[in-house]
């Protein structure tokens, strides 16, 4: 780092009264990668530990003056390269912003970007509220960082993803300005709605700084069903049966490779020979969870499934969630990964899976799949060795291959973990030329220097 460099950098460091920042290399390591390393990630000239919003409105205006690319992030957990370093950037890192108030009469939550899933759901319970927004995530991931990719989750198949619970946001522009968009009010048609432009904007429009969120009751303990098929398709076709007669608050889907993939980690008692398992919970008032839970056992009965099981003990179906959320760590543990998340119209769903299977057969590479199915949204990770080249050309193939298929059936690229840089290239062939150039247009006009998030998403 030369003198210029560091008067530079003195100059940030200067308006981090609370906060610091972090040059050395070794340091920044932690700050390069979002949750899959990439080996293509740049290196940052520093990371900015920010502890409020004016530390964040000084870090950009000092950017702009310098024409330092930025880079916004949360805890990191990302799944797309949102978060990932580019040569000499600034990586504005939120998660010690976690301040959290509720106000239990107009059931709202405000929270600074850092705070974490989790404490917006504790912080709410102590009242009786609840926070649905649920990814995998929730216990290490931010709420900016949900909110800049319009996150899902297991119970976004009742309640919906993360844009259903944003009333108000404060966002500072790359220039430093700030500004407050919509309210703690439920309904509000005033100006045109620039609100929801950021919710999934993945740090590319401006950066989250403050959020009101919507609560609702909590939900009363769920009933649960688990039904094991031979085959995914007749898992898909119960899936399809079970979103035209119910409303289930829990709708996951694994696959054979996953289900190996979790007795491997830690046994707990899945059957290694099923097809698919899918695993349904019904959160309806009274004596209306148990008569959803039988429905929705009668029609994976239907559907074909070997064995049904249901269960109206919260523990167990806690129990059996926890299993569901297990899948993560127990894919992490196979190899370097190539996380997807493609997503189809739900009837399409039977087709994808099957399809999915074909491109793991022809290509020679394991892709186990869980599926928030209820919504379409499957996640296959291509699982490889990154030191065997043949294989990971066929990761690669396989990656493109379903993408593709998604479009094929009508669907999505990216039903939650965003496009980042990791689907970038595939954006195009999704939403098309016209819509691209109107994005880069509001792009534009919000940040002219294209500093914020360079490389990500447009
Ligand atoms: C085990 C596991 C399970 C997961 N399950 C799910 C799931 O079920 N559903 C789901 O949707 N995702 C899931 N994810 C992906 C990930 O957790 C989410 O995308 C999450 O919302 C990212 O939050 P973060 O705080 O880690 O953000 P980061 O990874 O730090 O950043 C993500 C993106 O948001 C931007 N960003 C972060 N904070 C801000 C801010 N304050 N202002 C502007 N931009 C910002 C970043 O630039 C980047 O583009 C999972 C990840 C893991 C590791």
């Amino acid at each position: 780092m030369g003198p210029a460099t560091t008067g530079i950098l003195d100059d940030l460091a200067a308006g981090l009264t609370g906060g610091r920042l972090v040059v050395a290399e070794a340091s920044l390591e932690a700050y390069r990668h979002d949750f899959v390393p990439d080996p293509d990630a740049g290196r940052p000239l520093a990371a900015a530990l920010v502890t409020s919003v004016e530390e964040v409105r000084h870090c950009l205006r000092w950017a702009t003056r310098h024409r330092v690319p930025m880079v916004p992030r949360g805890a990191g957990t990302g799944l797309s390269g949102g978060a990932t370093a580019v040569d000499g950037c600034l990586v504005l890192v939120l998660d010690a912003m976690t301040a959290i108030s509720i106000d239990p009469t107009a059931r709202v939550a405000t929270v600074e970007p850092g705070a974490l899933n989790i404490a917006v759901k504790e912080a709410a319970a102590a009242h009786g509220l609840h926070y649905p927004p649920d990814p995998g995530s929730f216990r290490i991931s931010t709420i900016g960082g949900n909110i800049a990719t319009n996150a899902g989750g297991l119970c976004c198949v009742k309640y919906g993803v993360t844009a259903a619970y944003v009333l108000g946001l404060d966002i500072v522009l790359a220039d430093g300005r700030l500004l407050e968009l919509g309210g703690s009010t439920i309904k509000d048609v005033a100006g045109l709605p620039l609100l929801p432009l950021f919710v999934g904007s993945e740090g590319t429009l401006g950066v989250v700084v403050g959020a009101r969120l919507r609560l609702v009751p909590q939900p009363p303990p769920a009933a649960t069903v688990v039904a094991v098929f031979s085959t995914t398709r007749a898992a898909g076709e119960a899936v399809v049966a079970i979103g035209r007669t119910c409303t289930p608050s829990l709708l996951e889907l694994l696959d054979n490779r996953t289900i190996n993939n979790v007795e491997d980690y830690r046994p707990s008692g899945l059957d290694r020979t099923a097809g698919a398992l899918l695993i349904a919970q019904s959160d309806a008032r009274g004596a209306a969870a148990a008569a959803e839970a039988e429905t929705i056992a009668e029609l994976c009965r239907a559907a074909g499934a070997d064995e049904v099981h249901v269960s109206d003990d919260p523990e167990e179906g806690e129990a059996l969630v926890e299993v569901r959320r297990m899948t993560g760590p127990a894919v992490e543990v196979r190899g370097a990964l190539l996380p997807e998340d493609v997503g189809v119209p739900v009837d399409r769903l039977p087709d994808l899976l099957t399809a999915i299977e074909a491109v793991a057969a022809e290509l020679d590479v394991e892709i186990p799949v869980v599926a928030h199915a209820g919504d379409g949204n499957v996640h296959p990770t291509i699982v490889y060795d990154p030191a065997d080249v043949a294989m990971v050309a066929r990761a690669r193939v396989a990656f493109e291959r379903i993408l593709a298929l998604a479009l094929e059936l009508d669907g999505t690229i990216t039903g939650e973990h965003g496009v980042g840089r990791a689907k970038r290239s595939a954006l195009a062939a999704q939403v098309g030329d016209d819509v691209l150039e109107v994005s880069r247009g509001i792009k534009a006009v919000l940040d002219p220097l294209g500093l914020l998030n360079p490389g990500v998403l447009l």
